[in-house]
């Protein structure tokens, strides 16, 4: 069995919370940045997130593999445009080893509270298993899409066969033969569907909702691509930026309806030119404005509804029986096998339903984020001092490499830990002012896009509110989360030190020493005569 470590010190500068892209990228930041004293604690016993748990067949990125990678690693030898799974969490196994992460990583930790306390600025931290760290820092890395979303439908829990979600996949269950229904056509439906329909006796496909499918770049590189890419650096990263702009560009359309309806007609053309029956055809062709929901890229996906085993229901199920599933016009259809590609939970309140999250007094997560999850840049959230989230509210994108944005993040994580340092503050806290000013910025500019023109999808909440999505260029983003702008922010000294141990305040130095040695640039209120009463705004 393998071994890992799952026992928590009682103390470290930085507690971030998940080991997927983003919270890995977070402890290489601290590293590169001198902050090596901090823990990423993870619910599962190996790192990875997304491409550690998601193994269908099929599955890999739909952003090319040399720019869904971090710009600090120099990865040269992607077999592909798009990497399959395995060989991305190969490469995300490689960078823990290169950067020496796992010493710091504990895994099995579900963490299900983090209670701020103003008198000593710190955080302590718990997991399901009852232990606790107290830490100054607190990441929030634990991405938007890892709770499996299992649908509410009549009957299901009475099915009699193989049930399993697309995140969860059985590799020892034997498709073969099978009589499968899936349910679903997102992006892993999309993917994994076609693979397995050549394997199984029968395939029904169950859709709510057409998606909009555009074709995919499936070449693999050449040895001489690789070649290159692994010795002339320069070519390799205007590759990269290539890569980059033209991804970039898919935001036009997204808020110029004349380009979207120029890409839906293309989309329309490959879809006519890819399935053959009229009848299904019109059944794959969505009756909203490409981009409304996320556009999905495959070259088999259509082609498949060409195969004599494929069906695709369109009219709703109305409840799983024993051995088969019941359409909404009472329509019987036998399976043994139930796949439920029905994607993730992805409003922070729903799979964070259990974690005590509170802030300053009085402050509880679930109470302020009741009519939609906030934030400040997706990254601060007003009341809760020194916490900071990667792909928080409105940091999602449905265009272009999440990395980028991952990365735009850290930096300012690390900002406006500098900035805190310079100061001599305790902690920084974002005014209410400036996240409510942000956030009606953001919901007027989505206002104008297509992802509200008229379709439901898993950006919005229930009454229609768009919590995931950046809705400007990633430039933008890039540009915004470069420098902190310190008047939106409460720094606050208090005159009591950490509750904790002597190794607490030894812990305080020395990350105090590396933020001085790593920011010879901040210039900002550096020295500034701390005030002692507890606590006090400083700026
Ligand atoms: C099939 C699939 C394909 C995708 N393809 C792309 C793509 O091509 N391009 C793109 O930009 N994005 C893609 N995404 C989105 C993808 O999730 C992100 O790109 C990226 O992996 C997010 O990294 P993360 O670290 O933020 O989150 P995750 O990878 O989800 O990692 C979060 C980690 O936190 C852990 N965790 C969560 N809660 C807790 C807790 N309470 N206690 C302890 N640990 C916890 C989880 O176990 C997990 O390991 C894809 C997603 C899926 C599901």
């Amino acid at each position: 069995m393998k071994e890992f470590n799952s026992t928590l010190p009682k103390y470290t500068d930085t507690v971030i919370i998940g080991a997927g892209l983003g919270g890995i990228g977070m402890g290489i930041g601290l590293q590169k940045a001198g902050l090596s004293d901090y823990i990423i604690i993870e619910k599962s016993t190996e790192v990875g997130g997304t491409w550690r748990d998601n193994s269908y067949p099929g599955c890999a990125c739909d952003v090319q593999s040399h720019l869904y990678s971090y710009s600090f690693t120099d990865k040269s030898d992607w077999s592909k445009r798009y990497a399959p799974w395995n060989e991305i969490q190969g490469y995300i196994l490689g960078t823990v080893s290169e950067y020496n992460v796992r010493p710091n990583v504990r895994f099995g930790l579900e963490v299900n509270s983090a209670v701020f306390d103003e008198k000593s600025a710190t955080w302590t931290v718990g997991t399901m298993d009852g232990q606790t760290i107290q830490c100054r820092y607190f990441v929030l890395a634990t991405g938007p899409l890892h709770v499996p979303q299992f649908p509410k439908i009549k009957g299901l829990e009475s099915f009699k066969g193989k049930v399993m979600h697309s995140a969860q996949w059985d590799h020892n269950y034997d498709l073969r033969g099978k009589k499968v229904a899936s349910i679903g056509t997102g992006g892993s439906a999309i993917q994994y569907v076609p693979e397995i329909a050549p394997e199984v006796e029968h395939i029904d496909v169950y859709q709510r909702t057409a998606a909009w499918v555009i074709p995919r770049d499936e070449r693999p590189y050449s040895a001489a691509s690789k070649w290159i890419f692994k010795n002339i650096p320069s070519l390799r990263r205007l590759y990269r930026s290539r890569l980059y702009f033209t991804n970039e560009m898919r935001v036009w359309p997204i808020f110029n309806e004349t380009l979207a309806k120029g890409v839906e007609f293309l989309a329309k053309r490959f879809i006519n030119m890819q399935v053959k029956d009229p009848e299904t055809r019109a059944k794959l062709t969505p009756d909203y404005t490409i981009g409304c929901k996320r556009i999905l890229i495959s070259n088999k996906w259509y082609k498949t509804f060409n195969r004599k085993n494929v069906g695709l229901v369109t009219d709703g199920i109305q409840e799983i029986r024993e051995n088969s599933i019941v359409d909404k016009n009472g329509v019987e259809r036998e399976c043994d096998t139930i796949i439920l590609g029905t994607g993730f939970i992805v409003d922070p309140r729903g799979y964070m339903d259990k974690f005590n999250l509170k802030g300053l007094p009085g402050r509880d997560i679930l109470v302020d984020w009741k009519d939609g999850a906030e934030a400040y840049l997706g990254n601060t959230v007003t009341g809760y001092p020194n916490m900071f989230q990667l792909v928080g509210p409105n940091s999602g994108l449905g265009h272009n490499s999440i990395i980028f944005m991952i990365e735009a993040q850290i930096h300012y994580i690390l900002e406006s830990m500098k900035e805190a340092k310079a100061r001599g503050v305790d902690y920084l806290n974002v005014k209410k002012s400036a996240q409510d000013d942000f956030n009606n910025e953001i919901q007027e500019r989505i206002k104008g896009s297509v992802w509200t023109s008229g379709c439901s999808s898993w950006y919005q909440q229930d009454d229609g509110k768009n919590f995931v999505l950046w809705p400007y260029s990633t430039l933008a983003f890039w540009r915004r989360n470069k420098n902190v702008i310190t008047s939106h922010y409460d720094w606050v000294k208090i005159e009591a030190q950490p509750a904790s141990s002597n190794n607490a305040s030894a812990s305080k130095k020395d990350t105090g020493d590396a933020i001085s040695k790593a920011d010879s640039k901040a210039t900002s209120a550096k020295g500034s005569s701390a005030k002692t009463e507890n606590p006090e705004v400083i700026a």
